[in-house]
């Protein structure tokens, strides 16, 4: 048993998850959950997180002074360099200027440290999931938008305020669809899972899917239609496979990682799309960037921002 115990904080937009993390990277709590959308954040979610996380020790018999650092994984633009929100992802309210480290830190008395939940759930993946071992890795988040974390030397890409590795607004597409940053394009509206859903769906409207009803599409739906080989929908899903391995090839150029870690519900499935990824980055990248490249799913799945920031504060 390691004698240092830390907590780790995965705020989200819609539940803040808590778990107490030794320091070698093992969850030794269970991990709660509390809303934080409940009155759609007319309570800011910080004031939320602060009463969760006094139950969540309460509930646990801990004291903050067994504690040796709290690590917060929190969505949004995460400036890691002063612990506050300097980037709301949009739709939160209440939350962007939040600062989130010096609320910590005067409130519980424990050293704190904040970084975006992307690049969170990253170092997650690198201390105790599919990338343990790995100095350089780039891992992709699939669901309702792309995000991501690129770990270069073992350590997590922060840039200059911490709000690098934002790969889902990369533009892939220059005339394409208005993105919520202000650009357009971005490969979030072409290869997210909800991207694909929107593709699907339309084409079911159109009646160039048949078979389907339109609300009953989702990722799971999709899926099962490949396996069942649904040339349509195949079309559509080696389209969205196209975008996002466009994206990962320019990302194997720049950062010439030796992984590539897939995440969200839709890296579940190896045969149908994990593997296929793999199959196209392989085929597309310069051959001396292919050499020993493997492309994962993650492991971690929902504990992984919470390992992450504790990693992050260590
Ligand atoms: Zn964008």
């Amino acid at each position: 048993m390691a004698d240092k115990m830390y907590l780790g904080i995965d705020i989200g937009g819609t539940a803040v998850k808590l778990g107490l993390v030794d320091e070698d990277g093992n969850m030794v709590s269970r991990v709660l959950e509390y809303p934080v959308k409940f009155d759609n954040y007319e309570t800011p979610i910080i004031e939320t997180v602060v009463k969760s996380t006094r139950l969540f020790m309460e509930d646990n018999n801990k004291n903050f002074a067994e504690i040796a650092g709290i690590g917060v994984s929190a969505t949004g633009g995460i400036n890691t360099k002063l612990g506050i929100v300097e980037g709301s992802a949009g739709h939160i309210k209440n939350w962007e200027g939040t600062n989130i480290r010096s609320r910590f830190e005067n409130e519980f008395g424990v050293k704190t440290a904040v970084l975006n939940d992307a690049n969170a759930a990253a170092l997650g993946e690198m201390w105790k999931g599919a990338a343990r071992g790995k100095e350089n890795v780039v891992v992709m988040t699939i669901g309702t938008g792309v995000g991501g974390g690129i770990i270069v030397d073992s350590k997590i890409l922060l840039g200059t305020k911490g709000f690098a590795g934002e790969i889902g607004h990369i533009p892939v597409n220059v005339d394409g669809e208005d993105c919520s940053c202000g650009n357009k394009g971005c490969i979030e509206h072409y290869g997210s899972t909800s991207a694909l859903v929107r593709k699907v769906k339309e084409a079911v409207i159109s009646g160039e899917i048949k078979g389907i009803e339109a609300g009953k599409v989702d990722g799971r739906l999709i899926f099962k239609e490949v396996a069942a080989g649904n040339e349509v929908v195949i079309k559509y899903v080696d389209e969205w496979i196209n975008y996002i391995s466009a994206a990962l090839v320019g990302l194997v150029h720049t950062f010439n990682p030796e992984m590539i870690i897939l995440g969200g519900g839709v890296s579940g499935q190896k045969e149908l799309f994990v593997d296929k990824v793999k199959e196209k980055v392989l085929k597309s990248v310069m051959p001396n960037f292919a050499i020993g490249l493997t492309v994962e799913s993650a492991k971690l799945g929902n504990d992984a921002g919470i390992i992450g920031a504790v990693r992050f504060i260590k």
